[in-house]
């Protein structure tokens, strides 16, 4: 198995495992793709969610793109102008901005706040007044709306803590729109992760669509609608889940008329199929009731969505013998939910061999912890026959490395 004309094992040799391994010319094809999808509509902004991927590599590809960036935290917007993604083209999400992350989004005189309430309105406005500027800013909405996806990644249902609920907005609006140092200028939604039916997003839509009038009846001036991301990507293989092009159909259909320059924020779309976290089986233990023990090197620290959702990723050998197993595929931390995958169909295994997980470019490496002081796991990024590590694997002393002891115990 190879990432582009690189053998895996190579990677493994030379870099250790576990190890996430991207693909350039996945991630390019992947913008490309949506980019064209989209193109029809004008002149959107294609801002990529950095917490599914927020690697300075990958975030450095994706800006080559013509990506912005949409951004959650203080230390992702640092990422995004690291990776040179120009101010003008940052969104900041996020329902819990600090004061210091609504006066850094100014200083750096980022494109666009997606305020999630009227408080953090309020507290952005007068920040802005204070210093004589306005703040670019669109109110996000919560369209309760069932995304029909795992609970965890559901944001837009009314009891989610994300946006203001739909019947608040106009009030909202006016409330923040009349205030000094705002320049509130439109509307975002998103409503969820892992999307695999576009109905609930046309639906989202046509709410926020009647809203748009709303607001202009009402007087306000509307440039700005900001769509979120959440479109789904097949986890095995042969799923099939709505493509960029339906989906750019479904929007075109959706904001016919709206007359507004368009956001997305696509995360999982554009990494997730980009990137496979390749591991290493320490052993296969028998004996048990059920199915063989595949203990792999990888564990729910470097990759945390089975443990987090119960979510399914394709497990493959490198190299393949052609015989199969059904197996139990497990890290090997101390915990059951150390589990990747149970009753799995999949290659035979033996201790020593490189397997797999695919579908691990976004919300993998992200998600890294380093629970059992199993360090942080490292990131590659493969182009053509090349490839470079771009993130260093950190290993337990580094963190111990940062802890003291105080000389009073
Ligand atoms: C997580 C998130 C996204 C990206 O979601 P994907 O499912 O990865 O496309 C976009 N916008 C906001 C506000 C988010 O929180």
């Amino acid at each position: 198995m190879h990432a582009e004309d690189v053998p895996l094992p190579r990677i493994a040799e030379e870099v250790g495992t576990p190890v996430y391994v991207y693909s350039r010319a996945t991630l390019e094809r992947h913008a490309r793709v949506f980019n064209e999808a989209l193109a029809p509509l004008g002149d959107p902004l294609i801002a990529f969610a950095v917490k599914s991927n927020p690697n300075l590599a990958v975030l450095n590809v994706l800006q080559k793109q013509g990506f912005g960036a949409d951004v959650v935290s203080g230390g992702e917007l640092r990422r995004a102008l690291a990776a040179g993604i120009a101010p003008a083209k940052i969104v900041f999400s996020g329902v819990g901005k600090t004061r210091a992350e609504l006066e850094l989004g100014l200083d750096e005189e980022i494109g666009q706040f997606n305020i999630e309430s009227r408080e953090e309105g309020h507290e952005l406005a007068e920040i802005a007044a204070s210093r004589g500027i306005e703040a670019q800013a669109c109110l996000r909405v919560n369209p309760d709306v069932d995304a029909k996806t795992h609970e965890k990644i559901s944001t837009g249902k009314a009891e989610n803590k994300f946006g203001v609920p739909l019947m608040r907005a106009r009030e909202t609006f006016d409330e923040l729109a009349a205030l000094e140092g705002m320049n509130l200028r439109g509307v975002a939604i998103h409503i969820g992760s892992q999307l695999a039916d576009l109905e609930p997003l046309e639906t989202a839509f046509a709410k926020v669509g009647q809203l748009v009038a709303d607001l202009r009846a009402a007087g306000h001036t509307i440039t700005h609608v900001d769509l979120g991301g959440g479109l789904g990507v097949p986890y095995r293989k042969g799923e099939i889940l709505p493509s960029p092009a339906e989906y750019g159909a479904m929007v075109a259909r959706a904001t016919a008329g709206w007359d507004v320059k368009l956001t997305f924020e696509p995360g999982r779309v554009i990494a997730g199929n980009a990137g496979v976290l390749l591991t290493r089986v320490v052993r296969v233990k028998r004996g048990g009731n059920g199915p063989p023990f595949v203990i792999v090197d990888a564990a729910m620290n470097d990759l945390a969505r089975p443990a987090l959702y119960g979510a399914w990723h394709d497990f493959d050998a490198v190299e393949p013998s052609g015989e199969r197993m059904t197996a139990n595929i497990v890290g090997p931390i101390c915990e059951t939910g150390d589990t990747f995958a149970t009753d799995r169909d999949c290659d035979a295994l033996r201790s020593g061999d490189l397997a797999v997980f695919r579908t691990a470019g976004a919300y993998g490496a992200t998600m890294a912890s380093s629970y059992n002081s199993r360090g942080f796991v490292a990131e590659v990024l493969v182009d053509g026959d090349r490839f470079a590590v771009v993130a260093d694997r950190i290993d337990a002393g580094a963190i111990m490395d940062a802890e003291r002891v105080p000389d009073w115990l």
